[in-house]
């Protein structure tokens, strides 16, 4: 095995420094750090329970170190503990990146299956709600919605639909659904086009409501010359709303407000879906497989027999991931077993 200084990361200690790609890692341990104290102060079994998880949640990681072409090194994580507390913020980003990299695994199937279809985002809101009401608001609203998909008018082949709740300064919570449609060829200059307004009431007539509810509709238009020669929307242009529909559904910023908020909003949120695929998108991912929060976000790659590792250890003093060779030498009699 090299044991050479290069492949053990040659003189830095720290993870953002070896590895500079991996450099978000430090920033969502350190916001993991905060909810879990902010558990601590909600105070109750269940609360500390979560506290206890996300303390031990990622607190080493064990990469191995492969040599690029140019001599770099690249680090591939291979073992790392995840808590899966739903409002962890490590595990709320590595589920996010899984996410995103499934979209884009599967878009060249989408594209080749629909080479025609266009993608359309749709964000649905409703008048902001009282946190104690908030499970019983997402219920209203997935009942809408559901119905939504019914009606013969809805025009979308498919969706990916998510859940976000931001804070309002008064501390009401504003849910709402981001939409990611994917239109039939011809969409926009057919008879099943629906205008912003006719979304509008659309949405206000299957909530029942009486006010028209807040709507936003945005086509996804390919960017300037990145359109290629068949017309289709290119990654990077349906990257944007991809980040925009999976993403949190509850920015760490808000989860770190007010303990209080926080522990309310776990409740609300207990087993509460926060993504949802429908129609014929069904057929290319599914809501759920297996959350994979170590490779989520990359190809799976193969293992050589002699790779080299290195783990490296969270510091919740000085707020960083930094090289532990002890730990490295246990992992790698842990694999020789
Ligand atoms: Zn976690």
């Amino acid at each position: 095995m090299p044991t050479s200084k290069k492949s053990e990361g040659g003189d830095s200690w720290y993870l953002s420094d070896i590895s500079p790609s991996d450099k978000p890692w430090d920033l969502h341990r350190a916001q993991s750090d905060e909810i879990q104290k902010l558990y601590d102060l909600c105070g109750g079994d269940g609360y500390a329970r979560y506290a206890e998880r996300i303390r031990e949640c990622s607190e080493w990681l064990t990469y191995a170190l492969q040599a690029k072409d140019d001599g770099e090194l690249n680090l591939r994580l291979r073992e790392a503990r995840f808590c899966r507390v739903r409002h962890c913020p490590v595990c709320q980003w590595r589920r996010q990146q899984m996410w995103r990299a499934r979209f884009f695994k599967a878009l060249p199937q989408v594209q080749e299956k629909y080479p025609t279809a266009r993608w359309v985002f749709l964000t649905l809101t409703v008048r902001n709600c009282e946190l104690s009401e908030l499970r019983a608001t997402l219920t209203w609203m997935n009942a809408a919605w559901k119905k939504l998909t019914e009606r013969k008018v809805f025009p979308a082949l498919g969706f990916i639909k998510s859940v976000e709740v931001t804070r309002a300064v008064n501390g009401t919570a504003h849910p709402h659904f981001h939409c990611l449609m994917l239109m039939p060829a011809g969409y926009f200059s057919s008879q099943k086009y629906i205008t912003q307004a006719n979304w509008g009431t659309l949405w206000q007539s299957c909530l029942k409501a009486d006010y028209t509810p807040m709507i936003r509709v945005q086509a996804v238009k390919p960017k300037k010359g990145t359109l290629n020669a068949t017309g289709d929307t290119s990654k990077d242009a349906i990257a944007h709303a991809v980040c925009e529909t999976l993403k949190y559904s509850v920015k760490p910023e808000d989860l770190l407000a007010d303990p209080e908020w926080l522990g309310e909003l776990t409740k609300q949120l207990q087993k509460t879906r926060s993504i949802s695929i429908g129609g014929c998108l069904k057929e290319f991912f599914s809501e759920d497989e297996p959350e994979d929060l170590i490779n989520g976000d990359i190809e799976e790659d193969e293992k050589t027999e002699d790779e080299s590792y290195l783990t490296f250890e969270w510091s919740n003093q000085i707020k960083r991931y930094q090289k532990s060779i002890e730990k490295t030498a246990r992992f790698r009699t842990f694999l020789d077993k």
